[in-house]
């Protein structure tokens, strides 16, 4: 064996690695122990590989496990493996030129990107040489698990050339000394460590000690096969990665091997802060590979609108020292992504059909995404949809239906699904916009929140057949012969030519406020309402949008008269003795359907009209 030392230059390209490594004041310094710590762990399985197939091996009985240790006095951080070891050969090949994937990606990188955007090394990871981000000088020892291998000893300053002498009395695998340089002393600390390894390296399959410490308690569960896990298992896991203090309101397990290979395990929180009132959530779901993580709570492996979701996703496919700028327009993310969304809109819709209470509670909580994602997502707007649920003028109060349901029972001669938004079910039912509705024993949904019209609005159709709101101006109820006639009267209508000169009459006095004043089909009960000649604006969109923006311009709506109403005539009637109070009678029929249509009016001129009105009614006693 040769006792001298040999000093080596690095390639040319080590060169200028390290020398971007070393001079970048690059901030998120702490990946440098992941990338130890990985390339430990790839060197622990390597070892378990191969002492299957060579009976032979050094050490033979030393556990798998990787340690660290430091010294606060002497500023020194080391981390040993009893994996597979280097030989001299290798530690030349290995740690003097670059021949491998992670730096050379970041080198290709770097040359295109023709910046030097100390960010990239972050991003990509620079494996070993990342060590010199911390370390003035780094000691590599390492002993092959060959039979008949030597120890050696290969260190460098990082400045262009590194030493190697021969080392003995070393135990299998690599330990790694790490001199921490003045401005990184701080690695040197129990608490530093361990929650960096904490953060990146909690599922690293082989026990992590830290002053002989097991820190990575927690098992990388989602790579086992289901049967194996138990309950307790998942449960504490989910309580690790989401930080809760209570278990999962669903699960989901699964792995899939084309078009990719993923392991997935994603979890269903009990409770959405977001509607508690605790602001937009981060996404809940990490990508690894291979159990080290490439992007903590990614925003590029689920949709916006799953950020409730907790979790992991684990490719292989996916290189480990991908950037996180590459996960945005890499292609096996969007695939990646496609694939976990499509499985989870399944695993929802079997949930729903086989345990409704859970996804009562699911829908309860969680249902204002799905209806995000319906107006957001177009690849998965069709499944979404099947899992939307509502009340309906059939369902009974605090019964929700699926659209399915509603089309499953809808009458032979009925074409189109309907839908009326409204703040509340009895507000719905005393508003107008049912009254046709229940006349033609028609089931009618109901939209409750905001955003519904917007969700009815983007789907267009369910099962080919159009969603149409209550509100809109051109609907036509079919005849389904099941029409309460007595209600419904026509006889005691206004006679046409009077009825003619009427809404005339009445679009005269509104003037502007409406676009048309026309007879109405469907009106049952009330003496007018308000309806939408724009068949894409409800009432409901056109108050949030003002809501949301005070310059939003008034669309102008048509006003439906209930010729058949007794008010009506009464107005007739009061136009040829009195046209003034005619007129405020009118004005407060508008007034009351604005109202009723959930559209802001002006209440000052219409306070002032009311007690104008029941004077008289006063004096008429
Ligand atoms: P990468 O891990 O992306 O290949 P690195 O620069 O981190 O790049 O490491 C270069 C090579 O050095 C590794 O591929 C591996 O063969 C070898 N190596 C690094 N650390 C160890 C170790 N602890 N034990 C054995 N081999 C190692």
């Amino acid at each position: 064996m040769s006792t001298k030392t040999e000093t080596n230059e690095f390639q040319a390209e080590v060169k200028q690695l390290l020398d971007i490594v070393i001079h970048s004041l690059y901030t998120e310094r702490d990946i440098f122990l992941r990338e130890l710590i990985s390339n430990s762990a790839d060197a622990l399985e390597k070892f378990r590989h191969q002492q299957l197939l060579e009976e032979d091996v050094f050490d033979p009985d030393a556990s798998l496990e990787i340690n660290i240790n430091f010294d606060d006095k002497e500023h020194t951080l080391t981390i040993t493996d009893s994996g597979i070891g280097m030989t001299r050969e290798e530690l030349v090949e290995n740690l003097g030129t670059i021949a491998h994937s992670g730096s050379k990606n970041f080198f290709k990188a770097m040359s295109e990107t023709n910046r030097k955007d100390v960010n990239l090394i972050g991003q990509f990871g620079v494996g070993f040489y990342a060590a010199f981000m911390v370390a003035k000088k780094v000691r590599v020892l390492s002993r092959s698990y060959k039979k008949d291998a030597d120890g050696w000893e290969w260190s460098s300053d990082g400045a262009g050339s590194y030493t190697i002498s021969a080392a003995d009395g070393l135990h299998r695998g690599t330990k790694i000394i790490l001199d921490l340089n003045d401005d990184s002393h701080k690695y040197a600390d129990e608490f530093t460590i361990k929650n960096i390894i904490e953060q990146y390296s909690s599922f690293v399959p082989f026990p992590i000690k830290v002053k002989g410490d097991k820190v990575n308690t927690v098992q990388a569960v989602w790579i086992r096969s289901k049967n194996e896990i138990k309950e307790e298992e998942y449960t504490e896991f989910y309580k690790f990665i989401a930080n809760a203090a209570d278990d999962p309101l669903l699960r989901l397990h699964f792995s899939v091997d084309a078009p990719l290979a993923i392991k997935a395990l994603l979890f269903v929180p009990q409770e959405n802060f977001e509607i508690l009132g605790f602001g937009r959530q981060d996404p809940g779901v990490s990508l690894y590979c291979r159990k080290v993580l490439i992007d903590q709570h990614s925003e590029n492996i689920l949709p916006d609108w799953l950020r409730f979701l907790k979790g992991v996703v684990d490719s292989e496919d996916l290189p480990l020292n991908i950037s996180r700028q590459a996960l945005q327009d890499n292609m096996l993310v969007t695939k990646l992504k496609k694939v976990i969304t499509s499985r989870f809109l399944k695993f929802l819709a079997e949930t729903a059909k086989n345990d409704a209470e859970s996804y009562e509670k699911f829908w309860k909580n969680f249902g204002i995404y799905l209806k995000e994602g319906a107006t957001q997502d177009f690849t998965h707007r069709d499944s979404i949809a099947k899992l939307l649920r509502f009340e309906s003028s059939k369902s009974e109060p605090g019964k929700l239906i699926s659209l399915e349901d509603y089309v499953e029972r809808m009458d032979d001669k009925q074409k189109e699904i309907y839908y009326i938004n409204g703040p509340s079910r009895d507000a719905l039912e005393s508003g107008p916009y049912l009254e046709a509705f229940k006349q033609h024993d028609l089931e009618i949904l109901y939209a409750m929140e905001p955003i519904d019209d917007f969700v009815f609005s983007h789907l267009g159709e369910f099962d080919g057949r159009k969603l149409l709101s209550a509100d809109r101006a051109d609907l036509h109820l079919p005849e389904t012969g099941k029409e309460d006639k007595d209600k419904k009267d026509e006889t005691k209508e206004l006679d046409k030519p009077v009825a003619d000169s009427l809404l005339k009459w009445m679009k005269e006095v509104l003037g502007d406020k409406v676009k048309e004043v026309n007879k109405s089909e469907r009106l049952v009960d009330s003496p007018a309402m308000i309806v939408n000649p724009d068949g894409y604006m409800t009432s409901s969109m056109e108050r949030i949008m003002r809501a949301t923006n005070q310059d939003h311009p008034v669309s102008a709506k048509n006003m439906e008269i209930n010729l058949g109403h007794k008010l009506i005539s009464g107005v007739a009637d009061m136009r040829i003795k009195d046209e003034e109070f005619a007129k405020s009678m009118i004005e407060q029929i508008y007034d009351n359907a604005m109202i009723q249509a959930g559209l802001l009016i002006e209440p000052r001129s219409m306070v002032s009209r009311t007690y104008e009105i029941m004077e008289r009614a006063l004096k008429a006693e």
